[in-house]
């Protein structure tokens, strides 16, 4: 049998979840809220399945989760994409990044990946042939090197994949990455795909700046979203994605291929829910706090990081404390301290082992609190 995809194993994120569960260690390894999502939200997916909304939605998505979206979007983010048109809503931002690649590649074109990367991109892209080109993010704050990216484009380049706020450094994107994309978009034609799952998450007042509110980008653009990640309902799989017209109708081609249409009860809730915008606008406090508890009891331990911008995401550097490769680590952390996290060699296309490992703190305080203490152990 010959393997489509030789190199991929089953993905570090289950992998290290039921080596957490096994272990009955804390579990900051897999990136998903450990806490409870609004009770209004969930009564209204009840409501709405009781009423009977449980059969096929439309492919594109309810009109009035489109229409809602695109309102809010709107609000955050200074334009308003054509709910008809330009919005459509898919099952999990995973769907949406699957998607969008196979909507723009061709068999032999090269997408560019910012590495360390989110790892549904590379699969997405060998699946519908094309060639990843890694470029690498600068060490220590993991900023874009835009000279390494534009001395990257080839003829054959169609895309390039970002994602901001980044998983899983967490770094967020400038006015300035914003503006070197759009030069670079401008000067090549190339086409965005724009994962921007943590888009309400990020820190200390930074704004979350959507390709899509850029004019240039816009035209070229792809904006993946997740409501799993914003309202902490990761089981739910359901996201969106943006995109200009004619790339949204070659998008919905294949939706409606692969899942066809997603979860009804959950858009109509969805829909209600975003009505009110306080509760997408009070994600930024809300996680800034987590953040903070995180990054003060850290301080407290032997790691060495700087504090998450964006995402619930905090990398730790153990290099001047071990050479233990990081994939081991993670796993003695799991067994032996009984708090997981991930190896972000996993994120690398050489599996590059800069001794660095993540932490999800999307958790209640008194679970953060005992991980803390936990790891204040290790020396
Ligand atoms: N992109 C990134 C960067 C992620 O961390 C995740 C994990 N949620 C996804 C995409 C997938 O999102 P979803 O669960 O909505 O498919
Ligand atoms: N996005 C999550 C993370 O980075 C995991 C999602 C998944 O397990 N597929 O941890």
């Amino acid at each position: 049998m010959v393997s489509k995809l030789p190199h991929i194993g089953t993905t570090i994120f289950t992998v290290m979840s039921k080596m957490a569960t096994d272990a009955e260690a804390i579990n900051l390894s897999q990136g998903f809220p450990g806490f409870k999502s609004d009770p209004i939200l969930l009564d209204l997916v009840a409501k709405f399945t009781k009423e009977g909304m449980n059969q096929y939605s439309p492919m594109q998505g309810i009109p009035g989760l489109r229409k809602i979206l695109a309102e809010k979007t709107k609000l955050t983010q200074g334009y308003f994409p054509d709910p008809e048109t330009e919005v459509t809503i898919v099952s999990g931002a995973t769907e949406a990044l699957f998607c969008a690649v196979s909507a723009v590649t061709r068999l032999g074109d090269e997408v560019i990946v910012l590495e360390p990367a989110y790892d549904s991109y590379e699969p997405a892209i060998t699946l519908n042939g094309g060639i990843p080109v890694y470029i690498p993010l600068n060490s220590g704050d993991f900023s874009v090197d835009w000279g390494k990216v534009s001395s990257a484009i080839t003829y054959k380049t169609r895309a390039i994949m970002v994602n901001s706020p980044h998983n899983p450094s967490g770094y967020v994107w400038t006015e300035n990455d914003v503006n070197q994309l759009a030069e670079l978009v401008e000067r090549t034609g190339i086409l965005v795909i724009s994962d921007e799952v943590y888009e309400h998450i990020t820190f200390d007042g930074k704004p979350h700046i959507s390709l899509g509110s850029h004019p240039v980008l816009r035209e070229k653009t792809f904006v993946c979203g997740s409501f799993g990640k914003t309202f902490h309902v990761t089981g739910w799989k359901i996201g969106y994605c943006i995109a200009p017209k004619t790339w949204s109708l070659e998008f919905r081609k294949i939706h409606q291929y692969v899942t066809f249409s997603t979860v009804t009860p959950i858009q109509f809730a969805l829909a209600e829910y975003l009505e009110v915008p306080e509760r997408y606008l009070s994600i930024p406090d809300f996680y800034q706090k987590k953040r903070d508890l995180f990054s003060l009891g850290l301080s407290k331990t032997e790691f060495e990081f700087t504090p998450s911008t964006g995402s619930f995401f905090q990398l730790v550097s153990y290099r001047h404390l071990s050479t233990m490769a990081d994939r081991t680590l993670a796993e003695r952390m799991t067994k032996e301290l009984k708090v997981a996290c991930i190896p972000i060699s996993v994120f690398y296309s050489d599996k590059r082992d800069d001794k660095i490992i993540r932490f999800c703190f999307a958790k209640e305080e008194s679970e953060l609190n005992e991980a803390l203490n936990r790891l204040s152990e290790l020396h």
